[in-house]
């Protein structure tokens, strides 16, 4: 099996947390019990303690098993194409900044500033950190 794409491999260690370096999502490094014939493992969780990391036996890639709470926003899988999946991954990410500097920026101009404005600014510093 190998690690193909930008998927950097995280140092696994028990308890650990980390982020994501595709999503950014925090994960946990939790142990996953022998089954089967597979041995006991070290994985990359979610907060709800499933994998993190999905592994394509078909493609032979490896994508990001999202939290629920971004995954429940998306259509029912089957009726959406993969490439609109990480679309629609990278719109939610980017509306995630994107409230994020909102907060920052109706913070920082207060809150009787010009709607026009604050929308202005919001967009000036997007650009400037999606870059
Ligand atoms: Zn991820």
């Amino acid at each position: 099996m190998s690690q193909s794409g930008s998927f950097k491999k995280l140092e696994k260690e028990k308890g650990k947390t980390a982020y994501c370096q595709t999503c950014n999502t925090l994960m946990f490094c939790n142990e996953v019990p022998a089954s089967g014939n597979y041995p006991a493992k070290l994985q990359w969780q979610n907060k709800n303690g499933t994998a993190h990391y999905l592994y394509d036996y078909k493609t032979g890639k490896v994508s990001c098993n999202a939290e629920p709470d971004t995954a429940s926003k998306l259509p029912e899988l089957g009726t959406v194409t993969e490439p609109e999946i990480v679309f629609q991954k990278k719109v939610a990410e980017a509306l995630r900044k994107y409230h994020l500097i909102e907060d920052v920026v109706k913070k920082d101009l207060g809150t009787d500033a010009n709607p026009q404005h604050v929308g202005l600014v919001i967009k000036l510093i997007f650009d400037q950190i999606s870059q």
